[in-house]
């Protein structure tokens, strides 16, 4: 038997030709098309308009990836919402639904677990599990957007996993979303964020797309990120720096620079100077995240004082710094920690 296909992962033409396969006309494509990329109906039995027989051999040819909710969180303070989502294998994955006064924006993971070890992140701590496929990733957008009932305009890939690291899936994920049939998210509301893959950083501004590229760096020289980032090891910030300088030339997008304040690791004047010497020329912007303890590890957050002196230290070097709001504080688990605790709870527990 061959592999059953994944048909919400297919781009339009792709999907044409296995319409075709089944003896379909090009109209069924479309009218399939949008039932799963614009109605963002949970199943195929939920395509009223096709045949019968043709849903029944969809279903039979092809495999239909549908997330189910597992567990849904909801802020009292700012409307955000946590989502956990069921995969069909039974693994767990985590978004978010944050509501901002330029639009709605949602969190996707783009992995299940993460093999890139940063100090501070629950999502890798046990490591990765699986690549997620552009349908899951899609999904989590889909899924949001139906339970809300308002548009989403903006996405960002900062959910668990490295995006870079399942390259193929992540490039065919923007485009599906920033298709004229589908949601039509704009490429320049969609941010990538990376820990910082330098040939993946160079083959991303190679696909032409126009997403912002947010580079997680977190320190201002390579003794210090090395602590905190173990892929420093392999890409110093002589190399990694110069990828995103050359994205920002042949995209034109400007970029975003992560940067979670650690009490006594990364947050003194001196590392801001620093910090302002090494991205002074780069058109960037820089978010600071006042880092979110995990019980695993002994990080404190910076505290206020020092975030606020931190931001000052940058803006008076004519670095453009916002420190990131804190969404959703009331119903807490940032970061990957909402599918720890499920995963070490278990379902019950919930
Ligand atoms: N793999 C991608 C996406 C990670 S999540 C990347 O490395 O960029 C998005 C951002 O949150 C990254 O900058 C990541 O380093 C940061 N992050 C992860 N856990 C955190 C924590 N506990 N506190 C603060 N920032 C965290």
């Amino acid at each position: 038997m061959t592999e059953k296909k994944d048909i919400k992962a297919m781009e339009l033409s792709a999907l044409c030709d296995f319409v075709a396969e089944l003896g379909e006309k090009p109209f069924r494509a479309r009218q399939l098309y949008e039932w799963m990329h614009k109605k963002l109906v949970p199943s195929v039995d939920a395509m009223t308009n096709l045949p019968k027989a043709f849903r029944e051999e969809i279903k039979t040819r092809a495999e239909y990836v549908s997330l189910r909710t597992v567990r849904r969180l909801e802020s009292g303070i700012d409307g955000t919402r946590k989502y956990l989502f069921g995969l069909a294998d039974n693994n767990v994955i985590e978004s978010v639904f944050m509501r901002y006064r330029h639009g709605n924006s949602v969190c996707v993971s783009s992995q299940v677990g993460c093999r890139m070890g940063c100090k501070f992140c629950a999502s890798t701590l046990d490591g990765l599990v699986r690549n997620l496929n552009a349908s899951e990733m899609l999904e989590q957008v889909y899924r949001i957007q139906a339970d809300v009932g308002e548009r989403i305009s903006n996405v960002v890939v900062m959910g668990s996993g490295e995006p870079l690291d399942n390259f193929d899936a992540l490039v065919r994920f923007i485009r599906l979303l920033s298709c004229e049939e589908g949601l039509l998210i704009s490429q320049r509301n969609i941010t990538v964020s990376t820990c910082g893959l330098v040939p993946e950083i160079e083959r991303l501004a190679e696909e032409r797309l126009s997403v912002t590229l947010a580079l997680s760096l977190h320190a201002a020289d390579d003794e210090t990120r090395r602590i905190l980032m173990p892929i420093a090891n392999r890409y110093p910030l002589s190399e990694v720096l110069p990828a995103c300088r050359q994205y920002f030339e042949k995209t034109g997008r400007r970029l975003t620079f992560e940067y979670s304040l650690v009490a006594g690791v990364n947050d003194k004047d001196e590392d801001a100077g620093r910090l302002a010497g090494l991205i002074g020329d780069m058109h960037g912007h820089v978010n600071l995240i006042p880092v979110n303890p995990i019980k695993e590890r002994n990080y404190r957050q910076s505290d206020r004082r020092r975030v606020e002196a931190f931001k000052e230290a940058l803006m008076r070097r004519g670095i453009n710094a916002t420190v990131r709001r804190e969404m959703g504080r009331d119903i807490g688990g940032a970061c990957g920690q909402l599918r720890k605790g499920y995963l070490e709870k278990g379902e019950r527990a919930f």
